[in-house]
């Protein structure tokens, strides 16, 4: 029997197919990038937009077909045809999305294959013709499986990474919906019962193909309104919050470049203040002098023990604005990144036992024992920077605790090395331990406000470690005790000390084969412990 095709409805069936996989597509890659709790949805619109656009595809395509035996529809048929193809693609499309395994978009795409497939079949049965149907069952099965791999592979390139991912599946999801019905309609025989041969299908199936097609087109744009509606909200407020973030920095830049004048402004007068107060403190014991080195002429009937006393007062209250001063300077320059650090090369050892020296008189004032103890290690860093952390870490302990032992341990690490200052004072609350990190950050109870400070010192600890990129972390037990730990990494140690201490590790672990009891420091490429250097 002779078969036609209504050449202007297929072509139409083809850009439905063609415009809608575009559109499901695009809506499928987009929902994948949804935060979960609104992909559902955008899943749920694709499904609605692939199973409109693969129904309305087929059915244009049907009322193209011109069998030469008169046809109709059974309508409830129809209908469900249209179902089984929208709730199939939510199936598969929302199992690609939602379900965690390897292959979960194969499967889910296998599922929306089987849905086109079911539809299609669905939608030929509710076609009737006056006429004897038979169907070849190897096109049968071909169309289902074509259905099924080329959908299984649409949905697998959709959620691939990749600029032509888009338009590949639109291919491939194209292709599926294509050859399925081509294969399908292969597969599908008719004898007519009467040979007219003079049979057209009615100028209705023209009208019903031209309303079904707007129809499903109108669906389609609809899902790809939304995705445009939604991404130029999205692409506004990316816009905005970029907006947002550069004013914010460069306000915070502005603070920065402020504080950092009016610190240089302050330091100059403060010097003076200073300088007089010193000179007011000696007042009634010492001939003081002037900055050429003058004798300065003093009133001495007039002013005497208490002019001295207010003296150091004034210098005692200037000193500590001066070091305020001082730390607002120094962490706003780091904040600039006008900081640049000087790298020397130095024993750890070095830096340990001049912190050690520098607390000896206040420690032996409150009673604390300071211990030292490091493996040999020559450091590549700023020293002076290096000395800013460690007095800091250990001038709180001295501060804060109230410690009887205070530790400074230096250990090589695989990765680099860290030092450890570890005190058995008060301990810091675990709620409190990362913001004494933060800028101006002190813990408030009655005695500690007593002890001064900015809390500005470990913020700036914090960044000078990273510069040097490596960290000062702490741990702390409450009544227990401290141990802050700054890391530095394997760029802050002495290319020959670690070429040294491989030789070292190299030479343990030749040495381990012959006898087994080899010491633990040895054995894990830190160097024993006649190499450690012990103080206390
Ligand atoms: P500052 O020393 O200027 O107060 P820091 O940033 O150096 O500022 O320290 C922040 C706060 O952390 C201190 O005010 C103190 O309350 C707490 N702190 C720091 N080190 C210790 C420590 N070893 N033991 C207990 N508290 C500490």
């Amino acid at each position: 029997m002779t078969v036609q095709h209504d050449i202007s409805l297929v072509v139409l069936a083809g850009i439905l197919c063609a415009f809608g996989s575009w559109v499901t597509s695009r809506l499928y890659r987009h929902a994948g990038n949804r935060p979960t709790e609104h992909a559902i949805a955008w899943h749920l619109l694709t499904a609605l937009t692939a199973g409109i656009s693969i129904w309305g595809t087929h059915f244009v395509a049907m009322l193209g077909f011109r069998p030469s035996v008169p046809v109709n529809f059974d309508l409830p048929l129809t209908f469900a045809s249209l179902l089984i193809a929208v709730a199939g693609c939510a199936v598969g499309i929302v199992f690609s999305a939602s379900v965690k395994l390897r292959y979960a978009s194969a499967i889910g795409g296998a599922i929306l294959g089987l849905a086109i497939s079911g539809m299609h079949y669905a939608g030929m049965i509710a076609y009737r013709v006056r006429g004897l149907v038979d169907w070849d069952r190897g096109y049968l099965v071909a169309s289902i499986l074509i259905a099924v791999v080329f959908s299984a592979v649409a949905l697998t390139l959709g959620r691939r990474d990749g600029k032509w991912r888009e338009y590949q599946m639109t291919g491939v999801l194209t292709l599926a919906i294509v050859s399925l019905h081509f294969t399908g309609m292969t597969a599908f025989r008719i004898s007519p019962l009467d040979i007219s041969g003079d049979y057209v299908n009615p100028e209705a199936f023209k009208m019903l193909a031209l309303a079904i097609a707007g129809t499903a087109i109108v669906i389609v744009m609809g899902g790809l309104f939304s995705y445009a509606v939604e991404n130029r909200t999205r692409m506004e407020s990316i816009v905005e919050l970029t907006a947002a973030r550069n004013a914010a920095e460069s306000a915070s830049r502005a603070k920065s470049e402020f504080m950092s004048v009016l610190s240089h402004e302050l330091r100059t007068p403060l010097t003076i203040v200073l300088g007089y107060a010193g000179i007011l403190s000696q007042i009634n014991s010492a001939q003081p002098k002037d900055a050429a080195g003058n004798p300065v002429q003093l009133h001495e009937g007039k002013v005497g023990v208490q002019a001295e006393l207010y003296g150091q007062k004034i210098g005692t209250a200037a000193n500590h604005l001066l070091t305020l001063i001082n730390e607002i300077l120094d962490y706003t320059s780091i904040e600039l990144g006008d900081t640049k650090l000087t790298r020397t090369s130095f024993p750890v050892s070095d830096l340990l036992a001049a912190t050690k020296d520098q607390f000896q008189v206040l420690a032996g004032e409150k009673s604390i024992r300071l211990h030292t103890e490091c493996d040999d290690i020559l450091v590549h860093a700023d020293h002076r920077r290096l000395m800013q952390i460690l007095i800091n870490l250990v001038g709180n302990a001295v501060k804060f605790s109230g410690a009887s032992d205070l530790h400074l341990k230096a250990r090589r690490e695989t990765d680099g090395f860290r030092i450890d200052v570890t005190d058995n004072g008060c301990g810091i609350d675990g709620a409190h331990i990362e913001m004494i990190f933060e800028a101006f950050q002190q813990i408030e109870t009655a005695d500690k406000r007593s002890s001064g400070g900015t809390g500005l010192g470990l913020a700036i600890c914090r960044k000078l470690a990273l510069a040097h990129g490596g960290d000062v972390t702490a741990t702390s037990i409450v009544g227990e005790g401290t141990t802050f730990t700054l890391t530095l990494p394997e760029s802050a140690i002495d290319g020959a000390v670690t070429s040294a201490a491989t030789k070292v590790l190299g030479r343990a672990l030749r040495n381990q084969k012959a006898r087994p009891a080899l010491p633990r420091a040895a054995r894990s490429g830190v160097p024993g412990r006649g190499q450690t250097i012990v103080g206390g």
